[in-house]
């Protein structure tokens, strides 16, 4: 009789330390923290000789997140990374090995009670394993037999729509083009992306009202705005060298305002460790003004602030940009009509900000006209979420701050080629254009109806029985909502196949058959039949460029993604497809070629790609011309999200701790927050605790019952911080099993991880 597996990380403590949040990000305890997580991963000289490659012209391109590199003149030649760069090299470029050995010792269920620090420490993947059907242990499988049981079980399907074919934020453009044109060329759109829980919900907003689904802002532009406005997002821990640009930002005289329900310690100060002035001194104060919004206050915010500029534009006629409005926009009376019917006092009471702190916002963007909005999860990953970026866009073209130089949208991207992903097609509702792009260049029908996004691919593994699930990086399992619904969904494939680098959980829920395919690793020398290959990116500003690798791969028996991807095409489609998979891996220029062919943008890919500090691709918003349906930017009007709490309800946001990147945990600590070696923490406000009759470290139960259905999530240590009213924090994914299913953002179907109504219980 098998063991349980747990889908869930083990409810074990670890035994919490705490401490005082820090009031500085960075500076020498971020070199401290870089270099023992490189010495614990690797001898020290190989993470050196890495480091000094990373964000390097020529060198490896970071697999964290995609905040751009600087112009290469401006480049450090110390260090152009971050502590968190360093801790996403010392995860991959690791010496540590999982071989045979390893899962003849540990068979499924024993692994699954291990913690998801103790999996992913435990090494790269060496070789391919299988689970086959009814077995507990993983055991090597050679690559043919891998493509050819695949293949098989592709084939066996009654439709091409049974598949699905999931992408992970890191793989390259090369690799996801040839991925896409493969699972289309099988028949299906069924291509859901790690980008529909994250940015989704920018895409759409910004499709509809500015006629791009990216940010229109370049690196440059920080260091000519007025002043930028930083919402749900905590940069000191997800984009780290964003505070770099806010620090240069700040010395050319803009000012920065926070809207964040909790106090970052990256938006506060800063010191740059490569500036002794920084080390030695209290390092730059950042925010001018932190607006710690309750959770989902966004919008009230937004509309309070908006509708005090409206009162002194309609008495003054000098604070929005008239002429930019009339020119460029639509939708601008719709728009007044409706802000106007708002009462300031509710706006106040639904953002949890005071009149007073409104009015100083106010002041200081009266007079501004270069404004920067940046945002992450914390905007996105509401019901709300689409309504939150528009009502951004919204402040923008009142100012007319979209479209020159300091001033625009900036949503910053968690995954190092997320955006490069979209661009290349991993997109389940593909335009027309791009399919008959496709069918043009490789002669073969691809299909019109759109597939599955995250969210409705889970539901459809869950109620159909026999999917084949394919996960191109990633860790699915533990980065998606509702754990053991999705554990569930999982479990009834036919199929799952996961290309990795290391052991994660979504190894360990699995369909009858499972296979673990290990590819190498970015900073990793990619050897094809034409010789060392490069691969290539696009960060969240829209500049696509290369990353090259240069380790020796850690094992022999390791492949590319694009050589995955071809030999499984090649075996899936054979004869029935015109395209020489594994010619184009032969030398990835050809696959460059085709790119060119069938996306817009990428003339002479080949060419720009290999020049210094690669390409910008066109952006419309950024030129100020607005491929939205009416031709202009679109104002439009949202609702106000209210969340009715009973006395003890309390509206939960998962966060990262600063140990972690998305589901991969670096570490214990999250130094910033003075949290130490402990993950089920649930961060609370002091009146809360002493009105639920809680004290600092209680060990709690969490609860959802959205639709009736009891979610919980158990064993969590009570940490009081600073935090507004019934608004908790917790880690994700400890606190995943908690986000339903359902409760997802409008249009975008982005899981609305930010704003879970929970109980607290002891
Ligand atoms: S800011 Fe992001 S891309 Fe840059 S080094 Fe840090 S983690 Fe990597």
């Amino acid at each position: 009789m098998s063991k349980k597996v747990n889908p869930q990380p083990p409810e074990e403590l670890t035994g919490i330390k705490s401490d005082k949040p820090k009031k500085v990000a960075a500076g020498i305890p971020a070199v401290v923290s870089s270099l023992k997580h490189i010495r614990e991963a690797m001898p020290i000289g190989r993470g050196l000789k890495t480091l000094g490659k990373l964000n390097q012209e020529g060198g490896v391109d970071c697999p964290g997140c995609a905040w751009p590199d600087p112009d290469p003149k401006e480049r450090s030649s110390i260090a152009e990374y971050c502590e968190n760069g360093a801790k996403a090299i010392a995860e991959e470029a690791t010496t540590k090995k999982i071989k045979p050995d390893f899962f003849k010792k540990y068979d499924i269920a024993t692994l699954s009670e291990k913690s998801d620090y103790w999996l992913g420490k435990s090494g790269r993947i060496t070789q391919p394993f299988i689970l086959k059907e009814g077995q507990n242990h993983y055991e090597p499988i050679e690559w043919e037999d891998a493509f050819t049981l695949i293949a098989k079980e592709l084939k066996a399907l009654s439709s091409p729509d049974d598949a699905i074919f999931y992408t992970s934020g890191r793989t390259s453009n090369e690799a996801a083009f040839l991925y896409q044109l493969f699972a289309r060329h099988f028949g299906t759109n069924n291509l859901p992306d790690c980008s529909n829980m994250c940015h989704e919900s920018s895409g759409v907003a910004l499709s509809q009202t500015l006629g791009i689904g990216k940010g229109s802002v370049k690196l440059e532009d920080f260091y000519a705005a007025e002043v930028i406005i930083v919402m749900g997002q905590n940069p000191g821990t997800n984009h780290p060298r964003m505070l770099s640009a806010l620090q240069k930002a700040k010395r050319k005289g803009a000012k920065i305002i926070t809207v964040n329900p909790i106090k970052e310690t990256g938006l506060l100060a800063f010191k740059n460790p490569q500036k002794v002035g920084d080390v030695l001194s209290s390092g730059t104060s950042l925010t001018d003004l932190y607006l710690q919004v309750k959770i989902n206050g966004d919008i009230a915010l937004l509309k309070a602030i908006m509708l005090l500029l409206n009162e002194k534009e309609q008495a003054t006629k000098d604070i929005f940009d008239k002429a930019f409005i009339e020119k460029n926009t639509v939708g601008y009376q719709a728009f007044i009509k409706d802000l106007s019917q708002y009462n300031i006092d509710e706006l106040v009471e639904e953002s949890g900000i005071s009149l007073a702190q409104i009015k100083e916002a106010v002041s200081l963007l009266e007079k501004s006209s270069k404004i920067i909005v940046c945002w992450a999860m914390g905007i996105t990953q509401h019901k709300n979420g689409v309504a939150n970026i528009k009502e951004i866009v919204n402040l923008l073209l009142l100012k007319g701050s979209v479209g020159k130089v300091g001033a625009g949208t900036c949503p910053v991207r968690g995954h190092s080629n997320v955006q490069g992903d979209r661009t290349m097609g991993i997109w389940e509702k593909p335009k027309e254009a791009f399919l008959a792009q496709l069918q043009a260049t490789f002669g073969f029908d691809p299909p019109r109806h759109h597939g599955v996004n995250v969210v409705d691919a889970i539901k459809v593994m869950h109620d159909q029985q026999d999917k084949v699930f394919f996960a191109m990086g990633g860790n699915f399992l533990s980065a998606a909502p509702d754990t053991e619904y999705t554990a569930k969904a999982l479990q009834n494939c036919r199929m799952t196949v996961h290309v990795s680098t290391k052991l994660n959980r979504s190894h360990l829920i699995h369909g009858k058959v499972a296979l673990i395919l290990p590819c190498l690793a970015r900073t990793e020398v990619d050897k094809q039949a034409n010789g060392k290959q490069f691969v290539s990116v696009e960060n969240s500003m829209g500049i696509v460029h290369t990353s090259r690798g240069h380790l020796k791969p850690i094992s022999k028996h390791l492949l590319s993604e694009p050589m995955i991807v071809a030999c499984l095409a090649q075996k899936t489609l054979g004869e029935a497809s015109k395209v020489d998979w594994l010619k184009l891996v032969e030398n990835y220029d050809a696959i460059r070629d085709l790119i060119e062919q069938v996306i817009p943008g990428f003339e002479n890919y080949n060419k720009r790609v290999r020049q210094t500090g690669g390409f910008y691709l066109p952006n419309c918003a950024r030129d100020g011309d607005f491929k939205t349906l009416s031709g202009k930017a679109e104002f439009t009007v949202t609702d106000l999200p209210k969340h009715s709490l009973e006395a003890d309800d309390f509206l939960m946001m998962t966060i990262r701790s600063h140990d972690q990147f998305n589901t991969t945990i670096y570490g214990l600590d999250d130094r910033y927050r003075g949290i130490y070696n402990e993950r089920r923490v649930v961060l609370m406000n002091q009146e809360d605790m002493k009105r639920m009759n809680l004290k600092s470290k209680d060990i709690v139960h969490l609860y959802n019952y959205f639709e009736g259905v009891e979610r919980v999530a158990r064993t969590f240590v009570v940490v009081p911080y600073d935090i507004p009213k019934q608004c908790v924090a917790t880690y994700f994914p400890e606190a995943n099993p908690l986000v339903p299913i359902n409760k997802v953002a409008d249009k975008s179907h982005t899981p609305a991880s930010k704003s879970v109504v929970i109980k607290i219980k002891k």
